[in-house]
């Protein structure tokens, strides 16, 4: 039998998912409150519905690309304190059909992923929090990365549309440990991108090039994401056109600073990362690229003046 699925969010990343997808020959549906976004994934392959309501009539997976873990609670809840009955046709958890596997690759909280779990469970949805790695590039490709947090017999159930829409899966446990492994792989991220701006930085100043020290570094042991991926593609050649907002990455790092404190952890590395990235706001407004934090290192070397 065919897999119906349906993508809610087509933004950067969730429109490359629903384009790998239609690519793979699933029949694909999907709704953003964007009509812009609508439109770029119809002429991707992706039939654009105007509703949830309709979306959810149709498909047997559901995949989420959404900002934020407020908006994963509110699509699939509804918004607290307003009256249950408005709601039943707005919602996730009124729309969607028992046997419903909702596939949640927003980068949330672990919290909201059990939240949202526990209320689709008692209508007999169920839930996978699945965020991913890679960019858009990854998405449009299917070859970013999953950390996932799901039941082994839900998880085999969707195993064929989690295979086709990414390179890589590490199944790390239950609901929200996707969550939890993704909001630490980013925690990372955001310290890798400085320490490596400081590096290439120092690196310059004493006479070796950018190009030349990322080279030695990428074969030795200081490599990382960001001396592999981030300086070659987005920041070295100045495109800081990643997909990744400042604002996206700004709420990970905070997400992490309030994971530690939950937890009574004092991280003093990732705190004063966390304080470099909101000081930023100062200088980067939320709609530029991530990458560009590296300029508040070195703006002569990393900024578009130089
Ligand atoms: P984006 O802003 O490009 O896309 C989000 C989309 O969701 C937008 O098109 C928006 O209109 C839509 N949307 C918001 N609320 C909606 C609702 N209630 N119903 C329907 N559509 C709604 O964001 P993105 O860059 O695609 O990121 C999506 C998620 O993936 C975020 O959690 C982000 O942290 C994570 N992520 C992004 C990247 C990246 O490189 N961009 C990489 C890994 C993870």
């Amino acid at each position: 039998m065919t897999t119906t699925v349906g993508v809610i969010g087509l933004g950067n990343m969730g429109g490359g998912m629903a384009a790998t997808l239609a690519r793979h020959d699933f029949p694909v549906f999907g709704f953003d409150l964007s009509q812009a976004a609508r439109d770029k994934a119809a002429a991707a392959g992706v039939t654009p519905v105007s509703s949830l309501a309709e979306l959810l009539d149709t498909i047997d997976i559901v995949i989420l690309s959404l900002p934020k873990a407020e908006h994963v609670e509110q699509l699939c809840l509804g918004k607290e304190g307003t009256q249950e009955e408005n709601q039943d046709t707005t919602r996730l958890l009124t729309l969607g059909k028992p046997g419903l596997i909702v596939i949640d690759t927003t980068t949330s909280t672990p919290e909201t992923s059990r939240k949202v779990a526990a209320a689709l469970a008692t209508r007999g949805i169920d839930f996978i929090d699945a965020p991913v790695s890679g960019g858009p590039k990854g998405a449009a490709s299917g070859s970013m990365s999953m950390v996932i947090g799901a039941e082994e017999e839900v998880l085999a159930r969707a195993m064929p549309v989690l295979e086709a829409m990414s390179g890589s899966r590490v199944h790390v446990g239950g609901c929200g440990a996707g969550n939890v492994a993704k909001i630490a792989n980013n925690m990372l991220a955001a310290c890798h991108l400085i320490s490596t701006a400081e590096a290439v930085s120092m690196a310059a100043r004493a006479g070796v090039s950018p190009e030349k020290l990322l080279e030695g570094v990428n074969a030795g042991s200081g490599r990382s994401g960001a001396s592999q991926v981030m300086f070659p593609n987005w920041v070295i050649n100045k495109a800081y056109d990643s997909g990744f907002t400042m604002g996206l990455m700004r709420k990970d790092v905070g997400l992490a600073s309030d994971l530690a404190a939950a937890l009574g952890l004092e991280l003093p590395l990732a705190n004063a990362v966390a304080q470099l990235w909101d000081e930023s706001r100062a200088s980067l407004d939320d709609s530029e690229d991530f990458c560009a934090i590296v300029q508040r290192t070195d703006s002569t070397l990393f900024g578009h003046g130089a």
